[in-house]
């Protein structure tokens, strides 16, 4: 394989290209126009630039099982060629001898269900969230994909910062990457599920989402049913973009009323019925086995009989099996400075454990699977809507540059 060492970080973009384009889908542009990263280069991507599949997969069975090929003695381990087009393909970490991952992870607080925040700096300085959720069988990742959110939700401290940047793929899956040493470090259950769920709107920044999951399932192998990206469908076409995601869908419903929604995400432009119908399409187009429902339930708002039944009219259309993850409202204490958001939170209240359970069984009985979230990680500020801490909420004050492609529809 005789190669000149300035085209190899060509070829690589190109491949990288042809891994991450899908018919119909645009140009990933700050992926490919910046540095690439091994770590957001997937096997089918890296296997031309290695001039070998069985390289490729070599290097990413290194990745998978935690560990960094850079830090270890690659000729030794993956073979002097593959070491040698490595090092002239990510000159960058051949020089740092390590993975640029684009985050420093320290472990923040550790609930009493084991449920951890690890706080996650990135190189400019900002600060996202990630969340690791332990079961006795498995571990769950909960990633971001932004520093902050533009859908300003009324329940979720990420939504009270405003949205600052969109995360790389490189940097959501370091986050998995950190992720995956802390679990080993603790000896907790195999990290198997990723949940899209922690800062950010997935759907405001699709291309760096879609690399990262496809890197998630052929790079990490994780199984596509065990990746969940969860969004609030800021529109129909935005929805319609989700399609070709290697992922199960979520979508963050919180209400079937036009005007209920509106109070609880207040960047909706689109009815209900228009963002469902828009859901039916995609699954019915992926063939899916059913869509993945969240429901925030605020006291008196959105979680009496008639909610219920108005969410199941809803829901009814849609192709597949429908399956509805109620959440408690979980209280975070927003700045005082931020005055309609705090005059909102005083008005919101968990709902209590009867309240829930009547709204449950409403959508059993309308043939639902319902289940309730358990508010693991509640006492370390780790639970839905919470993600976002003391330092990452004074971010807020900065100004956001960036519009995502959902925003003006
Ligand atoms: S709930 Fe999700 S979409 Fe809504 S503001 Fe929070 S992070 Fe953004």
């Amino acid at each position: 394989f005789n190669m000149k060492v300035s085209v190899v970080p060509w070829l690589l973009r190109a491949a990288l290209l042809a891994a991450v384009l899908a018919p119909g889908r645009p140009l990933a542009v700050s992926s490919v126009g910046s540095e690439v990263r091994l770590l957001a280069t997937p096997p089918s991507a890296l296997a031309p630039v290695l001039a070998s599949q069985s390289r490729a997969q070599r290097v990413w069975k290194t990745i998978a099982e935690g560990l960094d090929p850079f830090g270890m003695d690659m000729p030794q381990e993956l073979g002097r060629e593959a070491a040698k087009l490595l090092r002239e393909a990510f000159p960058l970490e051949a020089a740092r001898g390590e993975l640029c991952t684009g985050v420093d992870a320290a472990v923040g607080d550790v609930a009493a269900d084991g449920t951890t925040k690890i706080l996650v700096h990135l190189q400019d300085g900002l600060m996202a969230e990630t969340v690791l959720i332990p079961t006795d069988s498995r571990t769950t990742i909960c990633v971001s994909s932004q520093v902050g959110c533009a859908r300003a939700c009324a329940f979720c401290s990420t939504g009270a910062m405003g949205l600052i940047r969109s995360l790389d793929a490189h940097e959501i899956l370091g986050q998995l990457f950190a992720g995956m040493q802390e679990a080993q470090r603790r000896e907790l259950p195999p990290l198997t599920n990723v949940v899209f769920m922690g800062m950010g709107e997935p759907a405001d920044n699709l291309e760096q989402v879609h690399l990262a999951a496809r890197t998630m399932v052929e790079g990490f192998r994780l199984g596509n049913s065990h990746i969940s990206v969860s969004t609030v469908g800021p529109s129909p076409e935005a929805i319609e973009a989700l399609e070709s995601l290697p992922t199960r869908l979520a979508w963050s419903v919180h209400a079937a009323e036009d005007d209920v929604r509106r109070v609880l995400v207040p960047t909706t432009r689109h009815s209900m019925v228009e963002l469902r119908d828009a859901f039916a399409r995609v699954l019915a187009r992926r063939r899916d086995r059913g869509l993945f429902v969240e429901v925030a339930l605020v006291e008196g708002l959105n979680d009496s009989p008639h909610h219920a039944l108005a969410l199941a009219e809803l829901l009814r259309p849609l192709p597949g099996k429908t399956r509805v993850n109620l959440l408690p409202y979980n209280p975070f204490a927003p700045e005082a400075s931020d005055l309609p958001r705090a005059q909102a939170h005083a008005l919101f209240r968990t709902p209590s454990p009867e309240t829930v359970k009547t709204f449950q069984d409403v959508l059993y009985s309308e043939g639902f699977v319902c289940t309730v979230r358990s508010t693991r990680g509640a006492d370390s500020a780790s639970a839905c809507g919470q993600l976002a801490n003391r330092a990452s909420l004074s971010q807020s004050r900065r100004p956001s540059k960036e519009v995502p492609p959902a925003a003006s529809s």
